[in-house]
């Protein structure tokens, strides 16, 4: 990652040690790590202070930080003392009132740092980079716009192959290796491919079922390239016959996203956005087969802010990169969820995956 963008970044995150009273914070959770240092290695803790920014990191990992880090002080972990003992050595050396991440330490690993290190004035912190995270830059945007073009494309290369009898499993596998042989580094999450009565459950994988005619199916996938995350779901009934109520239900589904979408701008809610899906679900008679939050944030982490749900208290600001994935779930017939990515601009959105979305595939 480029030093420009580290050093920006980190000075981000100076002044918010300064606006909110702390002297100096300790990042272990992955994606922050990487955002605010460029290293990709899988341990390690930045310690930063209004005025220092360091890595302590164990001796696999030295070689890799000087060539992703070299903004970075790094202040070498050795195998031969006890980790507790080096921490209290180096942690106080980013002041008396130290932020930890909440969301990500164990209650050991905090019981731990507080009879190992005296001195320190410990201060829980919640999303403290999370919030820095949520509006994109450019070059993030390319780099969710290339995860979500591998995702549009392996979506479309499944579907003109798919048969009668394909097994669930063995179509989520095909999408998977399709997408690393062409660029994904990784999933951002399992490949999820859900048939008949197994798509009226959100979160089902695919399982031993194999399709049948008619039956309502939804494939939800994301590629991870560069780092960065994309996800997109279709759904379609597969092959003959066409359920009258499937065309139904699924238009209904098509038109509260396509609502939502329109909807969002800059200033706008989250929550109102959510608001405009969810009401249109309702008012069509499946108010309570609408059982998830209608989008997420995405870009390092497939989950991330802001949340599109009624209850987020998020506003949407230009960068933003968020799905809107409205779902009608009914047990024991199925489910369908049209899922999109877009980032909002200054003047409205711009969605960024474009498989076809199509009634039926045959
Ligand atoms: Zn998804
Ligand atoms: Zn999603």
């Amino acid at each position: 990652m480029s030093t420009s963008r580290i050093e920006k970044r980190l000075s981000a995150l100076q002044e918010k040690l300064t606006q909110e009273s702390l002297d100096g914070i300790v990042i272990s959770q992955p994606e922050n790590r990487y955002y605010l240092s460029g290293f990709s290695g899988n341990s390690g803790l930045l310690l930063i202070s209004r005025d220092r920014a360091a890595i302590f990191v164990d001796g696999r990992y030295w070689e890799q930080v000087s060539e992703e880090s070299p903004q970075l002080e790094l202040i070498r972990q050795n195998r031969t003392e006890a980790y507790a003992t080096q921490l209290a050595r180096v942690i106080p050396m980013l002041g008396r009132v130290v932020g930890f991440e909440a969301n990500h330490i164990t209650v050991a690993q905090q019981q731990d740092w507080l009879q190992a290190i005296t001195g320190i004035d410990w201060q829980p912190t919640r999303d403290f980079v999370e919030a820095l995270r949520i509006a994109k830059d450019a070059d993030e945007i390319e780099k969710i716009q290339t995860a979500a073009h591998i995702t549009d494309e392996a979506v479309q290369s499944a579907l003109e192959t798919m048969h009668p009898g394909l097994i669930e499993s063995t179509l989520s596998w095909q999408l998977e290796r399709w997408m690393r042989e062409h660029g994904a580094d990784e999933m951002a999450f399992q490949v999820s491919v859900a048939s008949g009565a197994n798509s009226a459950k959100p979160h089902a994988h695919g399982s031993a079922r194999p399709l049948q005619p008619g039956d309502p199916v939804w494939i939800d996938l994301g590629a991870k390239k560069a780092h960065y995350c994309s996800d997109m779901t279709r759904a379609f009934t597969f092959g003959e016959p066409l359920m009258r109520y499937y065309q139904k239900v699924w238009e209904i589904v098509l038109q509260a996203q396509k609502k939502a979408l329109a909807a969002i701008q800059p200033g706008i809610p989250a929550a109102e956005i959510d608001r405009i899906a969810r009401d249109w679900i309702a008012q069509a008679g499946f108010g309570d087969a609408f059982n998830h939050a209608l989008g997420h944030g995405v870009g390092l982490a497939i989950h991330e802010a802001p949340l599109i749900s009624p209850r987020s208290t998020a506003v949407l600001q230009p960068g933003m990169v968020i799905t809107i994935e409205p779902g009608i779930y009914l047990p024991g017939w199925g489910g369908i969820r049209i899922e999109d990515l877009l980032v909002v601009r200054e003047n409205g959105s711009e969605v960024l995956s474009h498989a076809e979305k199509r009634l039926q595939w045959t």
